[in-house]
């Protein structure tokens, strides 16, 4: 593959931003106000719940939707109402859209045909894009020759063998198994490394976020909460939605958090960093502290979830490894009475109660 071409020399212009970007439709503010930014060649995820906005954004990118106000660029440059096929984004859906009646190959090289490419270089193109997802000798067969997975990675060669500026991939993986998607997530952020295009990723799977994104965008009901690392984003949500989105949280609110911190503010914690200890253990200075009753042992191979009962009808959970104990010793956990401990550095005090 001539990546070097398929490449973006580094440029400090943003690939895609929005300026107040907003789209109704009726009542509903599908895109309410959004302003962001994404690099060259970032691989840049859109996460939310269903319905928070995400598919309409990056139709908004390429073109399939106009906004009500605002204003989009892509390298720099407004986009207006140019339509799709004169911006330089390409776009991968969950249902392949592959054509049924032609060969691999020909489903590969079909955006090459419509902009009358010469043969002998279309060839070579298809070629290249094949041996990119890894595909090398299946040009002749059909689609339905193919495994999902197989499918996949030809509908993305196909997008790629248009050498896209942008690409858009609105949640590709939602139709593989998780073994198959797992592997997918790898190989996707390999080949978006390799090329060096800048990858729209939509997804509502938090794992498969953090597991690719150089950024996450955290959508929800049409605004972006917050933009960030995957690790800033895990370590250091900035709302109680992102907090609860993205992984499992505990909120601890007013008073349960006004008696471990002396502040009302709500904070989040997350579940492996608390630890389960014998009632009454002395506690270090810088940690917080709070008895309980564990009501529910989720036993789940790897590790275990306990759902603890603490003072004021609150339940925080707790994630343990089980290192030492076998399945009858964590189930028999139930009703336990527990000391749950924390290191406060921890805590994560949250922009919204
Ligand atoms: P999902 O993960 O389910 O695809 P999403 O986050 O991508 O969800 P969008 O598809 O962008 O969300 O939809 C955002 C909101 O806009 C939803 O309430 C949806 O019903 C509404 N919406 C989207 N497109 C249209 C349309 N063409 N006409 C009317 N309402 C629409």
């Amino acid at each position: 593959m001539p990546q070097n071409e398929m490449s973006n020399i580094s440029n400090p212009l943003p690939a895609v931003r929005f300026e107040n970007v907003s789209r109704h439709f009726d009542q509903v503010r599908a895109v309410d106000n959004v302003s962001l930014e994404i690099r060259d060649g970032e691989f840049f995820s859109m996460l939310g719940p269903s319905g928070s906005g995400k598919t309409t954004c990056l139709r908004l990118i390429a073109g399939f939707e106009q906004p009500t106000s605002g204003k989009i660029f892509l390298h720099g440059a407004e986009v207006g109402e140019l339509p799709p096929y004169e911006r330089d984004v390409n776009t991968v859906f969950q249902d392949y859209a592959l054509f049924p009646h032609m060969t691999v190959a020909e489903n590969v090289g079909y955006g090459l045909m419509i902009r009358q490419v010469p043969g002998a270089e279309r060839n070579e193109r298809v070629n290249q894009a094949l041996e990119l997802v890894r595909l090398p000798q299946m040009g002749q067969r059909k689609p339905s020759q193919l495994s999902g997975g197989q499918r996949q990675r030809i509908a993305l060669a196909r997008a790629l063998v248009n050498r896209p500026r942008v690409l858009l991939l609105d949640e590709p993986l939602g139709a593989l198994d998780l073994k198959l998607r797992q592997e997918m997530q790898i190989e996707l952020k390999e080949i978006q490394k390799r090329v060096g295009i800048t990858f729209v990723f939509v997804t509502h799977d938090q794992e498969e976020a953090l597991t690719m994104s150089d950024r996450i965008a955290v959508f929800n009901a049409g605004r972006i909460e917050q933009i960030g690392t995957p690790s800033q984003v895990y370590e250091h949500p900035a709302t109680a939605f992102v907090a609860g989105f993205v992984g499992t949280s505990n909120l601890v609110r007013s008073d349960i958090a006004q008696k471990l911190t002396g502040s009302a503010q709500t904070f989040s914690i997350r579940p492996e960093k608390i630890r389960m200890v014998e009632p009454g253990t002395p506690v270090q200075n810088g940690w917080a502290s709070v008895e309980g009753t564990i009501r529910e042992v989720v036993y789940l191979g790897m590790f275990t979830r306990y759902i603890v009962a603490v003072e004021g009808g609150r339940e925080l959970t707790v994630v343990r490894q089980n290192l030492d104990e076998t399945s009858m010793d964590v189930l028999n956990a139930e009703g336990k009475r527990v000391q749950l401990t924390w290191q406060r550095a921890f805590d994560r005090m949250l922009e919204t109660p």
